[in-house]
């Protein structure tokens, strides 16, 4: 396998017309497609073995409590975590919540600073901001340079014992600037700091070993790792989730419930109350076995050829200018055009079949700094080709000039 036909072959949503011509996806970073092992997963799970997990005797019961739990174990051998340590929520925001609202809150006092990044999703700044209201406690802000690179000494002086918290994306999805995470997790480590990363960029492109980077927290969303919406997975350190507070209080999560007083389940069910999205985790599963067989190295391959070469096809468009020049990107590229609103370019785009994304990308704040209101980004998968960036070139030029 592994002709680009092939690979384009297992996705049938690229396989099709948009507005008279043919598809082309270029807006990765907000939802991957999904390839045929993954819809057919979701279809063989309702009509072969939907059923409630966990609690059922029955054959049904059996089965998709295996099949959920079988998919618990890949996503913890995919990160090199322990199977207890993998946490079933909705997606990178639940996750991010979840730590805000039982570590945080058991662990954050007033004085005390918890310290995100200036390129953060706004789901990764949030929920620390809520936290720090309700504690007194103050939100820190790692600065970046205009290029779009963390400046990391900055980020050291920011470092000190009142840190509790330090919370950062791996691959930022409005610039493609990929962090140095695993010295700015030794780093907050060396102050006594837990950092949580938020991986919702990384999970698809990059090998990810928790142990390795000896990352305390780690969330990401099975929709942008080609994968069902309305799931995605929490790690956290055993010790950790051991000693942190359950989140939401319900059926499951429980070990014994008396009207005085209730226990909590082992982890991870104590952070998973009420019927998961069973389909949705059994699925996930399923999508990171087929990142597997594709083959991360393929993927980094493929993804780093269509950054080059859109970045040398964009370069040449008069009056392009690239919003985020980090040294280390991922496939995702921003940019402005002159003075043309990025709206008008996205829609004269979808004209011609082509997705892209306009807009703040959920980072204000970032779009503050870099004072923008926004950006055109063409994020690519894997299964993008060269042509395709051609034929989107060619037809941002048409648009500029209509534009202009
Ligand atoms: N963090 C980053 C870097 C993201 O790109 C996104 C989604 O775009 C999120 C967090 C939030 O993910 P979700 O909406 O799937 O929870």
């Amino acid at each position: 396998m592994n002709t680009i036909s092939d690979v384009r072959n297992l996705f049938p949503i690229l396989n099709q017309k948009v507005n008279g011509k043919p598809l082309i996806y270029f807006d990765n970073a907000a939802t991957s497609q999904k390839p045929k092992q993954v819809i057919e997963a979701i279809e063989n799970y309702y009509s072969q073995y939907n059923s409630n997990i966990h609690r059922g005797a029955h054959y049904l019961a059996n089965l998709a409590t295996e099949a959920y739990e079988h998919s618990r174990q890949v996503i913890a051998q995919y990160l090199n975590a322990e199977t207890q340590e993998i946490n079933f929520v909705r997606g990178t925001t639940e996750g991010i919540n979840l730590v805000a609202q039982t570590y945080g809150k058991a662990n954050v006092k007033a004085g005390d600073e918890i310290i995100v990044s200036a390129m953060e999703h706004h789901s990764n700044i949030v929920p620390w901001q809520m936290l720090c209201e309700e504690k007194g406690a103050t939100l820190k802000v790692v600065p970046i340079f205009d290029s779009g690179d963390l400046d990391m000494e900055a980020y050291e002086k920011l470092l000190s014992a009142k840190t509790k918290i330090v919370a950062v994306t791996y691959i930022s999805n409005a610039l493609g600037t990929v962090n140095p995470v695993q010295e700015i997790i030794a780093k907050a480590h060396e102050v006594g700091a837990v950092v949580l990363v938020d991986a919702a960029q990384a999970v698809q492109h990059k090998k990810i070993d928790v142990k390795a980077l000896d990352v305390d927290f780690l969330a990401f969303s099975g929709h942008k790792v080609f994968g069902p919406t309305g799931i995605g997975i929490l790690y956290g350190k055993r010790e950790l989730l051991e000693a942190m507070p359950p989140y939401m209080g319900g059926g499951e999560m429980i070990d014994n419930v008396t009207f005085e007083k209730t226990t909590f389940n082992k982890i991870p069910y104590k952070f998973e109350a009420g019927t998961p999205h069973i389909e949705g985790g059994i699925v996930l599963g399923k999508a990171i076995e087929f990142v597997q067989e594709i083959g991360l190295d393929f993927i980094a391959e493929k993804e780093a050829e269509l950054l080059h070469y859109g970045t040398q096809k964009l370069s040449a468009i008069d009056g392009l200018r690239f919003v985020g020049t980090a040294q280390e990107k991922c496939s995702v590229i921003s940019f402005l055009v002159k003075d043309i609103h990025p709206y008008d370019i996205g829609t004269l785009l979808d004209k011609q079949g082509i997705a892209i994304r306009t807009g703040h990308h959920c980072c204000q704040p970032l779009m503050k700094r870099l004072q923008i209101e926004g950006t055109c980004r063409a994020s690519f998968a894997f299964y993008n080709t060269a042509e395709e960036i051609d034929v989107f070139a060619k037809a941002l030029e048409k648009s500029i000039a209509m534009l202009s």
